[in-house]
């Protein structure tokens, strides 16, 4: 509850500019963002590769309102994509649909992504789809489909919280589909997502372990142990190595945990947002934790 007012309260443009005006939000913002330039992203998987932790490279920025915003993103994420092919880091890419013009011009971002994904195909990188609100579902999963006959290693981001998704995997499980299994961020209506944590999860295990079943080389994105163990025992129960799934978890958010998973031969990969355009990113993760509320207003008032 407090979550979704805390997300609710972030849209209210007042508010994004005292926290974005005030230079003590920095603090926080290093905290899950590796800085505003790619390079710093980059020496940020580098240092993670060193570990034996895979990179999930993001371009901060969604919601883009016009084709020239859409074109100046793609034009970045492919900057990044030479950059990984020069740098030779071990990192995918995870691109926002609303950022490449998803929520005006599908046909345009289709053609975005379709550029990009071949361009990182073409370097041996993967390309994965975030998942956003409720509202782009429908579209991000057309896209998906529609660029999947051409790129089967494309990962789609799916939400366990969104009463669809179970019908939604069903549908597509004769593409045998490469997900990354998340909770969900956003704040969503009742009728569409299941608001109480033990629902969540409990979709999140039926989930986990339809992929372990029918999908491929399926990725659980969460910090959650009880649900990490859980993926653990379905492959275990299934005959599978620790290297047939991923685990992936966000930059900032339980280091030790990522570190100890990829030391005992898990495959881990953390995700490691960059750019300016940080504001709605950390509102998601301050909004999942209550104590990172606590965490942001202290590291305001220090000083
Ligand atoms: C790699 C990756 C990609 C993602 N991609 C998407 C996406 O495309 N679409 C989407 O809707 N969501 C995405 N998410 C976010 C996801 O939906 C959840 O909101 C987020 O992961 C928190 O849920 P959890 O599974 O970690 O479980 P929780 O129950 O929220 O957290 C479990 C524990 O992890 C720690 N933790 C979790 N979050 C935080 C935090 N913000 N700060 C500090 N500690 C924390 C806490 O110790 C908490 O007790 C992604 C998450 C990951 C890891």
């Amino acid at each position: 509850m407090l979550s979704r007012s805390l997300l609710w309260v972030s849209q209210k443009p007042r508010v994004q500019e005292l926290v974005t005006e005030t230079p003590l939000t920095r603090r926080v913002v290093d905290r899950f963002v590796a800085g505003d330039k790619l390079e710093d992203a980059i020496a940020a998987i580098k240092d993670l590769n060193s570990k034996g932790i895979g990179g999930i490279l993001d371009f901060l920025g969604e919601g883009v309102a016009d084709a020239e915003g859409a074109s100046a993103a793609a034009a970045d994420y492919l900057s990044a994509i030479r950059r990984i092919d020069e740098t030779k880091v071990d990192t995918t890419v995870s691109i926002k649909l609303t950022q490449l013009g998803l929520a005006f011009d599908k046909g345009s971002c289709i053609d975005h992504l379709r550029v990009l994904t071949a361009e990182a195909q073409a370097i041996g990188a993967v390309v994965e789809i975030d998942m956003e609100q409720s509202d782009y579902v429908s579209d991000t999963l057309d896209v998906y489909r529609v660029l999947h006959a051409d790129f089967p290693e494309l990962r789609l981001a799916m939400q366990a919280y969104l009463r669809r998704t179970p019908v939604d995997l069903q549908m597509m499980a004769a593409m045998r589909p490469k997900v990354r299994l998340v909770k969900g961020a956003y704040a969503e209506p009742e009728a569409v997502a299941f608001q109480k944590g033990v629902e969540i999860d409990a979709q999140y295990i039926w989930l986990t372990d339809w992929l372990f079943q029918q999908g491929r080389d399926p990725a659980l994105a969460t910090h959650d142990f009880k649900l990490i163990q859980h993926a653990k025992s379905a492959a275990a129960h299934a005959g599978l190595a620790k290297n047939s799934y991923e685990i992936q978890m966000l930059f900032g958010i339980r280091r030790e945990m990522q570190e100890k998973l990829a030391a005992g031969g898990h495959r881990v990969r953390t995700y490691v947002p960059y750019g300016s355009a940080w504001y709605p990113y950390l509102m998601r993760r301050l909004a999942e934790r209550p104590a990172n509320l606590g965490f942001f207003l202290r590291a305001i008032v220090r000083d």
